[in-house]
């Protein structure tokens, strides 16, 4: 049976990914709606290409241009443009819809993913941020609405190819063991990670991805929102979830058992696999990746995460110990601290100050309903924007 496909985050790199692996497969997939925010051009291109029935923008007033650009481009092209967060909603809930890919960047990801999850479908959660503010709220919704959430995230996707299947096997994990590949400043002396710029920050040693995740890979934010993600997913306490370096990012992820045994999986860096995993499950199909030649490969190295270069990771693990509001607090202060850096107003350094000094400041609260979550999002965003315009945020 056609799976029919929702794409929030169409035009960003797993967006782009997922139309890709998609492109190899037309007889299983039939696209619904395709969404993005500032890539007018590139939505636009996307629509005459795959001619989803709807296309939408998250604003109200860039819905002329859009029609105006797909106009110009094809005027037969018969998709329907919609706007607002209402409309991304609906395309992430709509009763046709029976896959979505989760693709947007950031908290903006959020209601639509929650959406999607109270009305039962398949997610492909590339968007981690929204299960890191939520989780609570978000695995209960995933439960009351009857969704399957499935990992894209190339981590969490490893452990769940490794994961048990049966609750006995389940009650013998020991741990999971999630890869970082330690960034761009793996080796970049203490001293210096002050002066680094936005471009040398983007510049990952392995993946290609958004500016806001590349930034998240340099601080190893983006390590401890995977390991906030991996104990929602999977069920586990923090401290059964261990972070190791592992630069050549080939293997992915592992899950080790108390009989000590470790399953791994691997593969090239490339999110089609991925992708085309979760798209496909329970079953397989070519993502267009070949396998790993493991006799050129080369060796395989594992180093320990060191905590004072990356202390992103503490905060995370605080944030999750704390719980309710808390992991939220982190994400919005990281996101307003990585926008800031990005623009050029912000030392590197500073982004893991800034997020501290949120957590710091602001109470955690109980976490149970979308408006809570938002709530705390709004009070750490402001908190952060007072710290850095150099105000006394209380
Ligand atoms: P990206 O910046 O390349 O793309 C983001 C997409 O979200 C774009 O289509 C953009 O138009 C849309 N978007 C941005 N702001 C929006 C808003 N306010 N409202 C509606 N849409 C908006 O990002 P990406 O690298 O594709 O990452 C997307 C998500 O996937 C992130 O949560 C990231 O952490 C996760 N992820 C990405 C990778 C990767 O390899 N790129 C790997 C694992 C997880
Ligand atoms: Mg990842």
């Amino acid at each position: 049976m056609k799976q029919h496909l929702t794409i929030l985050g169409a035009t960003g790199s797993i967006g782009v990914s997922t139309l890709e692996v998609l492109r190899r497969h037309p007889e299983c997939y039939e696209i619904h709606a395709l969404t993005a925010h500032r890539n007018l051009l590139g939505l636009a291109r996307q629509c005459v290409d795959f001619r989803p029935r709807l296309a939408v923008v998250p604003e109200a007033a860039q819905l002329d241009e859009l029609a105006r650009i797909l106009r110009m481009l094809d005027p037969h092209c018969p998709t329907v443009l919609r706007a607002g967060e209402g409309a991304l909603e609906e395309v992430a809930s709509a009763p046709e819809v029976t896959t979505v890919m989760a693709a947007i960047v950031g908290a903006a990801g959020l209601a639509s993913t929650l959406a999607a999850a109270r009305s039962g479908k398949k997610i492909l959660l590339a968007n981690k941020e929204s299960l890191v503010m939520s989780g609570p709220l978000m695995m209960q919704a995933v439960v009351q609405g009857g969704a399957c959430l499935l990992p894209v995230d190339s981590e969490h996707n490893a452990i769940f190819q490794c994961w048990p299947k049966d609750e006995g096997g389940r009650s013998g994990v020991e741990k999971v063991l999630l890869t970082a590949s330690g960034g761009p400043f793996l080796n970049t002396p203490l001293q210096d990670l002050v002066k680094v710029t936005p471009e040398q920050a983007c510049q990952h040693p392995k993946w290609r991805m958004g500016k806001k995740i590349s930034v998240d890979s340099a601080t190893m934010m983006n390590k401890g929102l995977e390991l906030i993600e991996a104990c929602w997913l999977f069920g586990l306490p923090p401290e059964k979830v261990e972070i190791v370096i592992h630069p050549q990012s080939l293997i992915h992820s592992l899950v080790g058992f108390i009989d000590g045994s470790f399953l791994a999986q691997l593969g090239h860096t490339d999110m089609r696999i991925p992708i085309a995993h979760a798209l496909a499950y329970p079953q397989r199909q070519s993502s267009g990746v070949p396998l790993l030649d493991l006799t050129v490969a080369g060796p395989l190295t594992f180093l320990p995460l060191e905590r004072q270069r990356f202390p992103a990771v503490a905060l995370a693990e605080q944030a999750m110990q704390a719980g309710g509001t808390a992991p939220a607090l982190l994400n919005a202060a990281n996101e307003v601290a990585v926008a800031a850096f990005l623009a050029g107003h912000l030392n590197f350094r500073a982004i893991t100050d800034t997020i501290a000094q949120v957590l710091d400041q602001l109470p955690t609260q109980a976490c149970t309903t979308l408006e809570e979550v938002m709530e705390a999002d709004r009070r750490a965003r402001h908190s952060a924007e007072l710290i850095l315009s150099g105000r006394n945020p209380c």
